[in-house]
């Protein structure tokens, strides 16, 4: 899935239509840089020598990488819990982020869960980039907000 750019994700316009989703230009970027690994976490940033601070800027923690950012950290996996998502997870590898996402978005893609796994992953990038861009709070409370 390396080019193509966005439109190589078209797939993912079908996924969610298939659930009754429309999926907006903005999303099938943001799952196109994931599948790419270019989603501007402050490692993606690092690689491309952007002079940046290595840490997580939420919970500086250790490096911000898409599974750190998606996977581990406690406010993600508890959305991901909250969600009823966890479960689907199990089993799946976690060490690549977009190997976790390809393998269960093929599981789900004709299924509403598509749809909350979108809005998950989304609720935590957009929550993200408050914090590193208007020093807005990262927290379970505030996705919450979100979500209603
Ligand atoms: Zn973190």
């Amino acid at each position: 899935m390396g080019d193509g750019g966005p439109r190589s994700v078209g797939w993912i316009g079908e996924a969610g239509s298939n659930c009754g989703m429309l999926i907006s230009p903005k999303l099938k970027v943001f799952f196109w840089q994931i599948f790419n690994r270019i989603l501007p976490t402050t490692e993606a940033l690092r690689e491309k020598d952007v002079q940046v601070h290595p840490r997580c800027p939420v919970c500086w923690a250790e490096s911000e990488t898409m599974e750190h950012l998606f996977l581990e950290y406690p406010v993600a996996r508890a959305l991901w819990d909250f969600a009823g998502l966890e479960y689907l997870g199990q089993g799946l590898p976690r060490h690549t982020f977009p190997l976790f996402l390809k393998r269960l978005l093929l599981i789900i893609h004709q299924s509403p869960l598509f749809m909350v796994v979108a809005a998950v992953l989304w609720r935590i990038w957009r929550s993200r980039n408050w914090v590193v861009f208007e020093g807005k709070q990262f927290g379970f409370p505030a996705l919450m907000r979100q979500y209603h």
